[in-house]
């Protein structure tokens, strides 16, 4: 596939921009090549500045669960567009969106909007933090839960792409307030609040991890970690920035009956806009300012665009049957790719949690950081130019999750497998 306007695009954007990129994972560096500059999307389709045309399953990483440029949500940012597109004040669809998100997932009492999912999980961890008096905060290897400064260890996504272990730029001071456990591995867990005992403010995790490839957690896992959190006097606060509406209307909170003090969400109640939120219970919330003294504030938070995309985004995904026929459909792909691996006797896993999907290059199970990064992802970069260049655009990275919108039909689906069986025969070949 000839991309020569993608290539002087980029060029270009070398020479503005850091890297070609706004975010690094864009660069395509674990994969090798040049990226694939966007022209325009629609529903499950991505036309690149060449005019080729791609099945997209990175889908803005997971926040277009319907879809590119669905028209209902189209016409709610028009429309609002054109009644002003920030205001700096209090309008009624924040109360609308907020309203949504409570009903959904009831342990957010309160809800602050923010316009990123690095805000959000930033400020929840200052106020377990100022809601416990500790400092001390528990992360698990592998998960991500944005670029602020007290989550870069051996965190997931971006930086388990490039292999980014521990960032420059964040005072040694601050990282040793984080501490690190193994996904899945509530023992650890144990042990670090017996060493800091009454010291650990907050737990953080995605109930479902899916920024090191998709790694469900066992049954035990994340009861264990409730259970802990309220022994021991500190916070769990459920990172579902992806889960959140993604694996149900509600989030991974809601599918295991677990109820965390705060949650994040981010990308799909944002419609594809720069939207995120954190809640939780009302007396740790009403320590926000301006009922309480924990001060976090944003120029554009609750943005009037964003708020309409989310509104009507939220309205379709509460619609009857929504989320079986999604998970139907990333079913008929996953047991496809199970089916394709079987034939090919390819060396890789596939593992599905609802929409989301990870073919990991390994024989062994993935059920953490450590098992993760055993993976060949010179393989995966292999699979990854072959499913491109046979149209299928995946994410450019092993440590990434597949993302099935509404969008895709069976007959992307089918287009999709017999892309993967013709890549993985070249394999075996
Ligand atoms: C994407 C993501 C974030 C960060 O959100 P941004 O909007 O990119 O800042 C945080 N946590 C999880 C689980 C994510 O997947």
């Amino acid at each position: 596939m000839q991309r020569p306007r993608s290539q002087e695009i980029f060029r270009r954007a070398c020479d503005v921009l850091v890297g070609g990129v706004n975010s690094p994972v864009r660069a395509f560096r674990a994969v090798g090549g040049e990226p694939v500059v966007v022209d325009r999307a629609a529903g499950a389709r991505l036309w690149d500045a060449d005019g080729n045309e791609y099945i997209d399953y990175v889908c803005s990483w997971g926040a277009l669960i319907l879809g590119h440029a669905h028209p209902k949500v189209v016409q709610a940012v028009a429309e609002q567009a054109r009644r002003g597109t920030s205001y700096g004040m209090p309008t009624e669809l924040e109360v609308e969106l907020a309203s949504r998100i409570r009903k959904a997932l009831p342990s957010c009492e309160k809800v602050r909007f923010v316009s990123s999912g690095t805000e959000a999980t930033m400020s929840a961890v200052r106020l377990a933090r100022a809601a416990t008096g500790r400092d001390l905060i528990v992360k698990f290897d592998g998960c991500y839960h944005g670029h602020s400064d007290s989550f870069l260890s051996e965190a997931g996504s971006g930086l388990a792409t490039l292999g980014i272990a521990a960032c420059p730029g964040v005072p040694q001071a601050l990282a040793e307030l984080t501490l690190n456990a193994p996904y899945n591995n509530a023992v650890a867990v144990e042990k670090l609040f017996d060493l800091h005992r009454g010291k650990i403010a907050a737990v953080i995790v995605e109930p479902i991890a899916a920024n090191m490839g998709v790694v469900p957690p066992k049954p035990e896992f994340i009861q264990a970690l409730r259970d802990l959190s309220s022994r021991y006097g500190a916070l769990l606060i459920f990172d579902e920035v992806i889960t959140g509406f993604r694996i149900c209307y509600g989030g991974a909170q809601t599918l295991f009956g677990i109820t965390p003090d705060l949650t994040t969400l981010g990308k799909i109640i944002g419609g594809g806009l720069p939207v995120a939120a954190y809640g939780g219970r009302r007396d740790l919330m009403d320590r926000v300012a301006p009922l309480g003294p924990v001060y976090q504030a944003g120029t554009l938070s609750g943005n009037p665009l964003a708020m309409s995309a989310g509104i009507a985004s939220l309205d379709l995904l509460a619609a009857p049957g929504f989320y079986e026929s999604l998970d139907a459909r990333a079913k008929r792909l996953g047991d496809g790719i199970v089916e394709a691996l079987r034939e090919t006797r390819a060396g890789s896993t596939a593992v599905r949690a609802g929409s989301l999907l990870t073919l990991f290059f390994s024989r062994e199970p993935v059920a953490d950081y450590a098992a993760a990064k055993k993976c060949d992802t010179r393989r995966f970069a292999e699979f990854f130019h072959g499913m491109l260049d046979r149209g299928v655009f995946l994410a450019p990275s092993q440590f990434e999750a597949l993302f099935v919108s509404a969008a895709h039909t069976d007959a992307d689906i089918d287009r999709t497998l017999a892309a993967c069986r013709e890549t993985l025969a070249a394999f075996a070949g």
